[in-house]
């Protein structure tokens, strides 16, 4: 390759302002694999990242994580790989040292880089990975298909985290592109009821498509309606899939005692709840974490992916090229037939 290699890259500058421009070619170092981009998905993180509540220090960045593309070179010590394969890849790059590293906690990592969030990542033509992080795709899977394997490894890793078996119910709480993975993944661990809250009608409508067993699209019918599927008990599980401290409020009256909060929609920093502290020791509710998906979450995913367990149409409508990148960013927030919208090159 050339020492002057160039490619075309979206670097968001300062908060809301992406300037799509020539930047040096990423070199493909010892054990690390240089990769064409073909696709990648505009995620809820790269808003949040775009409007400068999210990784705001780290810019200027290239950001964009749900990457598909070809491998096109690989350094010398690369030898489980093939060029010319298609991948997708694991965006959680731990020190691989620490005490989390050793337990496979990556994400809790104080070292940790997450590519397209803490540094560059795939809103450009090549991005240069550590080899270990790129996952190959079987020749049959479509890479619109493929794309949507680090979202539905996030909620892989959230129905982990939160334990969620078959016969539980479980209210989501949003029906956007990850409350919609949500359903798809809690129908496919067994959980039952599923009851979904999300006001757009669109959303709701593509909710009910995905499996949910009640879509409700005023709030003020959610706390009846999940009563009377629970035996009057409340949920499981509340999965928060939109980031507002009032819906943690509206979860905590929704789960049953004994049952627990999945907290998965990004907040704001400072934003933060005020818990009923005696009442959650004496009901034994919990709130527990998730973010992002990981390892083995990712690999995952792209099996369930694989063999057709997901409804991705919704997901697969919407693109643009490199170009058109503040255009694109402009539609994600629009809750038309789309679920998301994605660069193409
Ligand atoms: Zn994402
Ligand atoms: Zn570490």
């Amino acid at each position: 390759m050339a020492e002057n290699a160039h490619m075309k890259a979206a670097v968001l500058v300062e908060p809301g302002r992406f300037e799509v421009r020539d930047v040096p070619k990423p070199t493909c170092g010892r054990d690390e694999v240089l990769i064409r981009i073909e696709r990648v998905g505009i995620c809820g993180t790269d808003l949040h990242i775009f409007n400068g509540h999210y990784a705001a220090d780290k810019l200027p960045l290239i950001p964009g994580h749900e990457a598909v593309g070809i491998i096109e070179q690989m350094g010398e010590a690369v030898k489980h790989l093939e060029k010319g394969c298609r991948v997708v890849v694991d965006i959680n790059l731990g020190c691989g040292q620490c005490y989390y590293c050793r337990r496979n906690e990556i994400l809790n990592c104080s070292r940790m880089e997450q590519l397209g969030i803490s540094c560059d990542g795939a809103f450009a033509q090549y991005m240069a990975v550590p080899s270990r992080l790129v996952i190959p795709v079987a020749g049959t899977v479509p890479v619109e298909v493929a794309a949507l394997t680090e979202p539905v490894a996030c909620v892989v890793r959230a129905t982990r985290k939160a334990d969620i078996r078959f016969g539980q119910s479980v209210v989501v709480l949003g029906g956007g592109p990850i409350g919609n993975l949500h359903v798809q993944m809690l129908r496919l661990v067994g959980a039952a009821p599923i009851i979904v809250s999300e006001p757009n009608e669109t959303r709701a409508r593509l909710a009910q498509e995905a499996g949910a067993d009640a879509v409700v699209t005023h709030g003020d019918q959610l706390h009846e309606t999940v009563m009377s599927m629970t035996d009057g008990r409340g949920a499981d599980v509340v999965i928060e899939s939109v980031g507002l401290p009032a819906l943690y409020e509206l979860a905590l009256s929704l789960i049953r005692p004994g049952g627990h909060i999945s907290a998965f929609g990004l907040t704001s920093p400072d934003d933060a709840l005020p818990m009923p502290i005696l009442e959650t020791i004496l009901r034994e509710n919990s709130i527990k974490g998730s973010v992002a998906g990981m390892g083995e979450d990712m690999h995952d995913a792209l099996t369930l992916l694989s063999h057709d367990r997901f409804r991705t149409d919704a997901f697969a409508t919407r693109s643009y090229p490199l170009e058109d990148i503040r255009q694109a960013f402009e539609t994600v927030a629009d809750q038309s037939d789309s679920l998301k919208t994605s660069i193409t090159f």
